[in-house]
């Protein structure tokens, strides 16, 4: 039995993970699951799961929940804030930790199933876009292993030799290539741009996903991150992570090699395939997913990014190269910027300026440590939701 404390269980990632897991009962067993305020989803969760432990944001849900749980019978122990979140990342008896929390406020919860040496299954790109360098080298301190959710990072790691560690030169890889779908607005006038709202951001034309991330893939922020992320989890320089726009997300991305070969990962466009391989690695096992009917999806296209219509890319790009806790001001200024965004404060246009305009206004700090970024992070914050006074009529 594999033992998993799932975090961000009620998000889309998290509900896509107990599929999978409630395919396989014989393999996996639940020992803890953490929800923010989707109270009623985690509660299902339990009634369906019998975890262990159970974390919320907010201590008087913690209390109703154990009420109704007792109720109906079930000893689940329930705890809530940040700090619950790093002892359930961190038990004992826990062999694996799904990362599957939005945004920084992963950042601490997941590093905390890195000290522990668990098996981490990375969905929480924000994490390591924010900490890389931290992140990266407490892996190789406590021997925890990473293995990407992320599906172009996860297709990326499928199409490496088993024995890469973190040496493209010596395995022959010349090139990373990150597909992108292009999101919603790939080919909207660019004058329309200037009005486009949230629903309109949110309706991605492939994969359904959370609200935060399914505006970072309406500006291509990200695919931005997604290069920092690759960056980090594979040792690669920025000029060896290209992005290809490919608009039916079926090759989910490709390694390159000098020779001339390019291997890839194929499937449809479902967070099971990925969430399944990580689950259960080095095996393989059922996901649920459809198989891929090459002859109905008939065509795949491709084509360069478009820079100047997403410039969230230039910007994490920029960010990459200017190193040290430049991402984490990048992914601050993103996440106030979105959720302004999504509240209907800041126009479509406006994403790229507040985060433009945060990075302007900070001075990059070569090595931080945590206390560091969690404090160019706050700063971050509070500059951008300065900014968004401008936009405010
Ligand atoms: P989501 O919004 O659907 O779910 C987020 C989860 O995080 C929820 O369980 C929520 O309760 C929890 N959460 C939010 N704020 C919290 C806080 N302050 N404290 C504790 N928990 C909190 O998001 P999602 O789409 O499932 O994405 C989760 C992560 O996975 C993100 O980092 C995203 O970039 C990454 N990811 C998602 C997809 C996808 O298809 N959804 C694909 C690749 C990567
Ligand atoms: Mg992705």
């Amino acid at each position: 039995m594999k033992k998993l404390t799932v975090l961000g269980a009620t998000g889309s990632i998290g509900v896509s993970t107990l599929d999978v897991v409630a395919r396989h009962p014989d393999r996996f067993e639940i020992v803890a699951l953490t929800g923010n305020s989707r109270v009623e989803v985690l509660y299902e969760q339990c009634l369906r799961h019998r975890p262990r432990y159970a974390v919320v944001g907010r201590e008087e849900d913690a209390a109703s929940l154990t009420t109704r749980l007792r109720e109906a019978g079930l000893a689940t122990e329930m705890l809530a804030g940040p700090a619950a979140l790093e002892f359930v990342a961190a038990l004992p008896e826990v062999d694996a930790v799904m990362a599957a929390i939005v945004g920084a406020a992963g950042l601490q919860p997941t590093l905390a199933a890195v000290h522990a040496g668990k098996q981490v299954l990375l969905a929480n790109k924000e994490a390591l876009v924010m900490a890389g360098h931290l992140f990266m080298a407490e892996v190789e301190a406590h021997g925890a292993v990473l293995l990407p959710i992320d599906s172009e990072h996860n297709a990326v790691f499928q199409s490496l030799p088993a024995d890469y560690a973190g040496q493209p030169a010596r395995a022959g890889v010349s090139k990373i290539l990150l597909t992108a779908s292009g999101g919603p607005f790939r080919d909207v006038p660019l004058e329309r741009l200037k009005s486009v709202t949230p629903e309109e951001a949110c309706a991605h034309p492939n994969w359904s996903m959370g609200r935060k991330i399914s505006v970072d893939s309406a500006t291509m922020m990200n695919k931005g991150l997604e290069v920092i992320e690759a960056h980090w989890l594979f040792g690669v320089a920025a000029e060896q992570i290209e992005v290809v726009v490919h608009p039916q997300s079926v090759i989910h991305s490709l390694v390159q090699y000098v020779d001339g070969s390019v291997l890839a990962e194929l499937g449809n466009p479902d967070m099971r395939t990925p969430i399944a391989h990580a689950l259960a690695w080095p095996e393989r096992i059922d996901s649920g997913v459809a198989p891929l009917d090459l002859p109905a999806i008939a065509r795949l296209d491709f084509e360069q990014p478009d820079f100047a219509r997403f410039p969230c890319l230039a910007l994490a790009y920029r960010a990459l190269a200017a190193g040290g806790d430049a991402a984490a001001v990048l992914n601050a200024a993103n996440e106030v910027a979105v959720e302004a965004f999504l509240a209907g404060r800041l126009p479509y246009l406006g994403i790229s300026e507040v985060i433009a305009a945060t990075l302007d206004a900070m001075p990059v700090e070569e090595m931080p440590d945590l206390a560091a970024i969690l404090a160019a992070d706050a700063q971050a914050r509070a500059i951008a939701s300065e900014m968004l006074l401008r936009y405010e009529r």
